[in-house]
Parts: structure tokens; C-alpha cells; sequence
């Protein structure tokens, strides 16, 4: 009998817990193909009449070895003290046949000793949410949680919270995550925040998680040639290779910053950057009100509960990242796992790492070949002035030729579908920067089709737009799951051209624009 009693569960890293729910009538509505090549299982078995019972957990999985994981974090700049899963229970590990370990976890499998007041269940409408993106965040190459699948529990639950301010009963569902690991930065964070004793508690995780995710850094040696010098004199070299908690700590500073800055190539906002929610392998997890870009706008906040701070908000995100970071390390200074100046480094090479990389992505969207940071920065400008679709503009932008001699009138013609409504003061802007793209783009040593092919490489034509999102959920609503697996085919290709699903690439229709459509709350 596993204690399900909502608690402060102290000196540990995880509960064992089973899931607890009661199932009506499970039905599997959708899985992903990759995340089931991964884990070795054959299409066949998610026929099995036991299946959608199995991954609703009312069915335990032989030889699984549920728990439920132990964390804390800062809410919104605030340290929120415990927090833990609350309604996810890892089922436990599968070793695949390239010896590779994928953690399978329940998401809305019922309560846990972390459930604080809350019912431990999630609804269809954050379910399907949370299946898309994940596999749509893998296919546009950005690291992720993966979802296996989706399956309604046939029970309804309680959202009081809703976005129009009245009760509403939901359809349940689950959906079955699953990545390497689901360690988080606010699971080192909460042994520290217990005092002296609980310190060696973030060794042993440390060490835990270097042994399985961090291999390469467990036996680190001088060999290695990890060391930087970060300014003038012998005080400033920090040597990586005498400390492997050093080279994890920047190792995890630099996938953030290599994560945040994909998310800023692709217009994604997470919406919840607390602690909590940030992966120590650098993978976007908990999606909740998330939101990609429609018309540029760099103060974007999916997330109502966000406002009107809007500390989460689409240009605050590399800012963010940074001070979870700042976090992560006073969490392994507190420790005496890393010392000052290793911390400092780790934030250092967070800024560098991010600059090089956003920059790398901004000049490939671009389709130039080096960075032109006045180019770049008067673009997103432009953007935000008109309100340009994020998306459809870096797409559409391919097709511009690189020929000086182009009419000054035809100059704007390729971009016509996104650059609607425009006076003539704005024409003229966007044309003179046109001019400095095409003169930028005669430096190029490769062809306009070249360009084109690399171009359409990075810019999707496809993203999981919330208003394609709710096209889905209310369809769902209703018992019908086909926009879901069509959102998901479309979403897996997200950069090629798929005839016959033009409509998914449109923007958003007037309707998009109600409550609770681009605007989510942290409730599900
Ligand atoms: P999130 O906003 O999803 O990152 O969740 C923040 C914290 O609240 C985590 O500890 C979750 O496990 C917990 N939580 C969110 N929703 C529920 C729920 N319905 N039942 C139990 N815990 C929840
Ligand atoms: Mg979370
Ligand atoms: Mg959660």
C-alpha cells in the first residue's frame, strides 16, 4: 500500500507510488511511431485490448517499479519550497537494444505524496497539448521530453480555473512522457533548501546523474584540456578537469543556452520557466501554456497567470535562463560541489554559448552567411511594428532572388501574404530593408535555389499554432481524434512542403484570437 498522504516527504529523492486512478472505459487516441521504434515495441502491441488500460495505469506494468519524484523550485523569482510530481509517476526504466535507458512516465495517473492540493489528473485539452508539442518539438530538432501516447480515461474531471472564470467538467487522459531522464534543476535545489544535512543528498545525485547522463565527465582528466582562462592572471584559469561537477555544471549551463536559443529560432514560448520546469538535460519539458509566435511580438505571454509581469514572456526567455542557471549553481555552490569562480564560469559560458548559437540561427533564417547584427535587429523590429506572422515570413523569405536589379516596386512582392494592411511609410521601410538583405545576400557564394533549399531547411513551414491546437481539442471534445493524428502527421515534417495541407500552415483566423485560445493558464 503505497502512502499517498500530501506531505513534505524529507531526506528523499522519490516516493514509490502506483497510480491510483480508476479507469471507466481507457481508449487509446493516438501514439507516436518514433517514441515506439525507440522503445523497440512492434505497432501490434498497441492493439492490445490491455494497452489503453496499461498506460492509463490502472494496470500495472510487470516488472515496473513506479515512484514519483521529489522536487522544489522557484515560481516566478520566488522559492516555492516542495513541489514534486504531483500528478506524474515514472513507471519506471526500459533498456532498449541500443542500450539506451528511456524513462516512461504517466502524466495524470492520480494523486502522489506531492500532490499538494490538487487531484493528481489532467484533462483531454492539456493532454493533447502536451502529446503534439512534444513530438512536434522533436521534428523541428529542438530537444525535448517525447510523448509515447494519449489515452482519455473515460472519467471526467473538475477544472474550476477555466479561462471564461466558470466550473467545467473535462474529459481525463494521460499521457505516457518519456525521455532519458526527467531530473530537473529544482531537484538538486530542494535538498539544498533543507539545510546542512540534505547536502550530501545533492552529491549523491550529482553523482548519480553525471554516472548515467554525463558519462564522458565521470572519469574527467587532465588529458581532457578542459581548462579557460576567463580573464587576467593564474586566478582566472578554471580548471574543468579537476572537477567533474564543474564540467556538468557548465555542460548543463551550455545545453540550456543551446536550448533557448531554439526556442527563439522557432518562436516558441514556454510559458512556465520556473525552476521547476527546467531539464538538467537541457530538454524543453512540462509543456503547459505554451505558446509558438503568430504576428512578431517580443513581449508575447501565452501564459495568463503571467500577467501582467510577463516574466515569461517570448524575449525574456534567454534572460530567464540565465537566472535559473544562477539558481542551479548557488544550489552545487551551497553544496561545495563547485566553487565561485566555477559557478561564475558556468554562467559565462551560458551568455557565450547563448550569443553563438542564437546568432548561428538568426544568419542560417536568414539564409546569409555571416551575422549582420544591424540586418537581424531592424528585421525584428520591422516585425514587431507590423505584426508579421514569425513563421510564414522566414518561410516566404527564401524566395527572394539576390538581384540587385529588381524594380524597386517588385521588391516586396514575394512577401505580399505577410506583409498585409501596410501604409505607404511602412512599403517604404520594408523595402529599404529588402535592399540590404538583397545587397547582404550578394556576398553569398551560393545560388538563390541553394539558398532557398538551406533556407526551407530551418525555417519551418509548420508549427503547432494554439488555435491549430484547439481546432484539435474541440474536435476531440466531441469523440472525434482525426485532426489529432493529422496535426501530428503534419507536425512530424515540419519543414517540407505537404501538398494538400496548405490549410495548416495559414494564419490564424479571427476566432484564434478569443480567451483561452492564445491564452492558456497554468490550470490543466
Ligand atoms: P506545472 O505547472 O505543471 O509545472 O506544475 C507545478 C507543480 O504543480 C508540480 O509539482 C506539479 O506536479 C503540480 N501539479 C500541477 N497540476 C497538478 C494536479 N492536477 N494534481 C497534482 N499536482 C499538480
Ligand atoms: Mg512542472
Ligand atoms: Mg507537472
Amino acid at each position: 500500500m503505497t502512502d499517498l498522504v500530501p506531505r513534505e516527504v524529507l531526506h528523499a529523492c522519490y516516493t514509490r507510488v502506483s497510480p491510483s486512478i480508476e479507469v471507466e472505459n481507457p481508449q487509446l487516441v493516438a501514439w507516436s511511431h518514433s517514441v515506439a521504434e525507440l522503445l523497440d515495441l512492434d505497432s501490434k502491441e498497441f492493439e492490445r485490448p490491455d494497452f489503453p488500460v496499461i498506460f492509463s495505469g490502472a494496470l500495472p506494468l510487470v516488472r515496473a517499479m513506479p515512484y514519483a519524484q521529489c522536487y522544489g523550485g522557484h515560481q516566478f523569482g520566488m522559492w516555492a519550497g516542495q513541489l514534486g510530481d504531483g500528478r506524474a509517476i515514472s513507471l519506471g526504466e526500459v533498456l532498449n537494444s541500443k542500450s539506451e535507458r528511456w524513462e516512461l512516465q504517466l502524466k495524470g495517473a492520480g494523486k502522489t505524496p506531492y500532490s499538494r492540493f490538487a487531484d493528481g489528473l489532467a484533462v483531454l485539452r492539456s493532454s493533447i497539448r502536451e502529446f503534439l508539442c512534444s513530438e512536434a518539438m522533436h521534428s523541428l530538432g529542438i530537444p525535448t521530453t517525447r510523448a509515447l501516447c494519449l489515452v482519455t480515461t473515460g472519467n471526467y474531471v473538475a477544472r474550476d480555473m477555466f479561462y471564461d472564470g466558470n466550473p467545467k467538467d473535462e474529459p481525463g487522459a494521460i499521457v505516457c512522457r518519456v525521455a532519458q531522464s526527467f531530473l530537473r534543476f529544482g531537484s538538486y535545489q530542494i535538498h539544498a533548501s533543507r539545510g546542512k544535512e540534505d547536502l550530501d543528498i545533492v552529491r549523491t545525485l550529482a553523482d548519480y546523474t553525471i554516472h548515467h547522463h554525463f558519462p564522458h565527465l565521470e572519469n574527467i582528466s587532465k588529458s581532457d584540456s578542459l581548462s579557460f582562462i576567463t580573464g587576467e592572471g593564474d586566478d582566472s584559469v578554471v580548471d574543468l578537469t579537476s572537477n567533474k561537477y564543474a564540467a556538468w555544471v557548465v555542460g548543463v549551463a551550455e545545453r540550456t543556452a543551446s536550448l533557448v536559443a531554439r526556442w527563439q529560432g522557432v518562436g516558441f514560448t514556454h510559458g512556465v520557466l520556473n525552476t521547476d520546469n527546467m531539464s538538467v538535460l537541457g530538454l524543453t519539458i512540462d509543456y503547459g501554456p505554451f505558446g509558438f509566435l503568430d504576428a512578431f511580438d517580443p513581449s508575447y505571454t501565452p501564459n495568463t497567470t503571467d500577467l501582467p509581469g510577463r516574466r515569461y514572456c517570448f524575449a525574456n526567455q534567454p534572460d530567464i535562463g540565465l537566472w535559473n542557471i544562477a539558481q542551479f549553481t548557488t544550489t552545487l555552490s551551497a553544496a561545495k560541489l563547485i566553487n565561485d569562480k566555477e559557478a561564475n564560469y558556468a554562467m559565462e559560458r551560458y551568455g557565450t554559448k547563448f550569443m553563438d548559437e542564437y546568432q548561428a540561427i538568426m544568419t542560417r533564417k536568414l539564409g546569409l552567411q555571416k551575422y549582420n547584427k544591424q540586418l537581424i535587429s531592424e528585421l525584428l523590429k520591422n516585425m514587431s511594428v507590423d505584426k508579421v506572422d514569425y513563421t510564414n515570413f522566414f518561410r516566404l523569405l527564401s524566395n527572394i532572388k539576390a538581384d540587385p536589379t529588381i524594380p524597386e516596386d517588385e521588391l516586396l512582392i514575394p512577401l505580399k501574404a505577410v506583409l498585409l494592411d501596410i501604409g505607404k511609410e511602412r512599403k517604404d521601410a520594408w523595402t529599404s530593408w529588402v535592399q540590404s538583405y538583397i545587397q547582404e545576400l550578394s556576398a553569398n557564394d551560393i545560388s538563390d535555389e541553394e539558398r532557398k533549399i538551406s533556407m526551407n531547411s530551418v525555417n519551418p513551414k509548420y508549427i503547432l499554432r494554439n488555435y491549430l491546437c484547439q481546432s484539435a481539442i474541440d474536435a476531440a471534445e466531441q469523440g472525434d481524434f482525426e485532426e489529432v493524428h493529422r496535426l501530428l502527421k503534419v507536425m512530424e515534417s515540419p519543414y517540407d512542403d505537404q501538398p494538400g495541407m496548405e490549410k495548416y500552415a495559414r494564419l490564424p483566423p479571427a476566432w484564434a484570437y478569443r480567451p483561452g485560445v492564445g491564452m492558456l493558464s497554468c490550470s490543466s
